[in-house]
């Protein structure tokens, strides 16, 4: 199927796209950032919005560097961004190690970073670092700029607290220290397609215990979540199996899992323990 027609407008500055996406997003205006989630809905006529306000346009948006002890990511960052030596040190790694499950190769020179935020697929996996890495999401409207907070993000499937009306300009991740090392492993179906479940873990190593873990799970429940009780036991135990046993069986058990027809509540379970033993066993080589 073909789209229904729109206006294809094309801001060269935030200022002119934010004034457009308030006149149009009453009307159901969209953003166009990478167009990978959004054409194809668009082509299905799932969506039909009359006007898209394409950011492609707007060098300010073209943002990858480190402030402080912050990455900041601008909305035309591409998924291919994150190569492998683009960013130093383990925050670099990380995002090199996870952009190559995104997709496939042409969607990841398209699609954005801000966009699959924006998106808020419960299998993307930016959004599963944005939750583990405790991002900041910066949105611009006509009001003004905001900061949301990652735990104050995601609302629900595919619903998040941006407004229609707002730009998602920019997210910060905070970088993890030098000596972070890390685990990610995911299961789906067929290569490049969304995972079911997924698992994300970061740790420092220090005198044989386990320091400053963050563990999060994605795909597997309505929005990506880091797990404090799973944190807890992590938190100053040896790396060793028996830790990554009680962890994962801990994961599994604390799942509030998505079910549809092919996959239930039971199978995302096992696969959260079984993926979380597999990016553990990572963090120890
Ligand atoms: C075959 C296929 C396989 C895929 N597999 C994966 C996968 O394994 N993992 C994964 O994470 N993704 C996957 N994707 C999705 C892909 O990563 C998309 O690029 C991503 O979800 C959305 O980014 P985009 O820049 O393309 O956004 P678009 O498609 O342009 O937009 C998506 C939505 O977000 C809104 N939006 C976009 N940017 C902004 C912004 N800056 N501010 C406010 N709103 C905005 C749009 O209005 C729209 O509603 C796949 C896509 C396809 C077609």
């Amino acid at each position: 199927m073909k789209p229904a027609s729109f206006i294809h407008h094309r801001p060269s500055t935030i200022d002119e796209a934010v004034q457009l996406i308030a006149r149009h997003a009453p009307e159901d205006g969209r953003i166009l950032a990478g167009g990978q989630s959004l054409v194809p809905i668009m082509a299905f006529r799932m969506a039909k919005p009359p006007h898209l306000i394409d950011i492609n346009e707007i060098a300010e948006l073209d943002l990858l560097e480190i402030a402080g002890d912050a990455l900041r990511i601008g909305a035309r960052i591409r998924h291919s961004a994150f190569g492998r030596d683009r960013i130093p040190g383990p925050t670099g790694a990380l995002l090199a190690t996870i952009m190559r499950n995104i997709a496939h190769h042409p969607i990841r020179t398209r699609g954005t970073f801000c966009g699959s935020l924006a998106h808020a697929d419960p299998a993307s996996e930016w959004c599963a670092v944005a939750a583990v890495m405790d991002a900041i999401l910066v949105a611009r409207s006509i009001e003004g700029e905001r900061e949301i907070p990652v735990r104050d993000y995601f609302e629900a499937v595919m619903t998040t607290a941006l407004r229609p009306d707002e730009i998602l300009v920019e997210v910060r991740l905070p970088l993890l220290p030098t000596g972070t090392r890390f685990g990610f492993c995911e299961f789906s179906r067929r290569a490049g397609d969304f995972a079911l479940a997924m698992v994300l873990v970061t740790m420092r190593i220090e005198q044989g215990r386990i320091v400053d873990p963050r563990f999060g799970i994605g795909g597997a429940e309505a929005f990506p979540r880091r797990l404090p009780q799973v944190e807890a036991i992590l938190n100053g135990a040896a790396p060793d199996g028996l830790t990554w046993a009680r962890a994962a069986a801990l994961a599994a058990e604390s799942l509030d899992p998505l079910e549809d027809a092919v996959t239930s509540g039971d199978y995302r379970r096992d696969l959260v323990r079984s993926l979380s033993i597999r990016a553990f066993t990572q963090v120890e080589a």
